[in-house]
């Protein structure tokens, strides 16, 4: 199944976010967003927006658009503001909760900024962000340096590029870890046709599955010779064998691992 990124331009419309000499944050976010998504489209995958010119949203509707699509991951653009302008500098990313993909993802694109010529502030837990704490699917929100120091602004602007690929690159690395852990998830089915304590009932058994057709093996469990019937990519098509099985007048049961 292909993933499904979804990326969200913070603010939008009437709502300028944070504004500093005519520069406003939604416009940066917008440029930001759309670069990147036009970047991981172009290596074929699966990008889409919750807003793609300057309409207003509110984050809750930016949550709802993500989940109604099933999306699999959020990643949401913003540029922090501070209330003396050139006082801070530097990127930061948000999570609702640490320890996952998320987190992963958000610790890789604040690492990769650095590299782009920011600061790196670090990855924080927020749990008012309603971008995060709506979207059911793994969120971060990012804030790609602030928009009312000129430093950081320079660095937006000269480093566009290597903004992109840091955030892309970022991405991808997290894709791959999901698409891994997907596939180690669902080569995970066996059924277990027999437990034995006599190893000679489990090749008598074995046999009589080889003879059936069943790609059958003994493996040991706790003491006993287990008989184990396939590897399944998945559960229906492990529940599938074991229907024919119990049909033909073995006793199976199902084992995920
Ligand atoms: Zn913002």
């Amino acid at each position: 199944m292909e993933t499904n990124i979804y990326l969200d331009a913070g603010h939008g419309g009437y709502d300028n976010g944070a504004t500093y000499n005519g520069r406003k944050e939604k416009d940066d976010n917008l440029k930001l967003t759309q670069a990147v998504g036009k970047a991981l489209r172009d290596k074929g995958i699966m990008a889409n927006f919750t807003r793609v010119n300057d309409v207003y949203q509110s984050p809750g509707e930016k949550a709802q658009i993500a989940n109604e699509d099933m999306a699999d991951l959020f990643v949401s653009f913003h540029r922090s503001s501070s209330p003396v302008p050139n006082t801070y500098n530097g990127v930061e990313a948000y999570v609702y909760e640490t320890g996952g993909d998320n987190e992963k993802l958000a610790k890789e694109i604040t690492n990769n900024l650095e590299e782009a010529g920011f600061k790196n502030l670090g990855v924080h837990v927020n749990k008012n962000l309603t971008v995060l704490k709506k979207t059911k699917m793994p969120a971060i929100l990012l804030d790609v340096g602030f928009v009312n120091t000129d430093s950081d602004n320079k660095i937006f602007d000269e480093n566009f590029d290597k903004i992109v690929n840091a955030i892309v690159n970022a991405i991808i690395a997290s894709l791959g870890r999901r698409e891994q852990q997907v596939a180690e998830e669902g080569a995970d089915y066996t059924i277990q046709v027999g437990l034995f304590r006599n190893p000679e009932n489990a090749d008598n058994l074995v046999a009589s599955l080889q003879a059936d057709g069943y790609d059958a093996m003994i493996e040991p469990m706790g003491g006993y010779s287990a008989v184990l019937v396939g590897r399944f990519s998945n559960q229906e098509e492990a529940e599938k064998t074991e229907e024919k099985l119990q049909n033909a007048g073995y006793e199976t049961f199902l084992i995920e691992r």
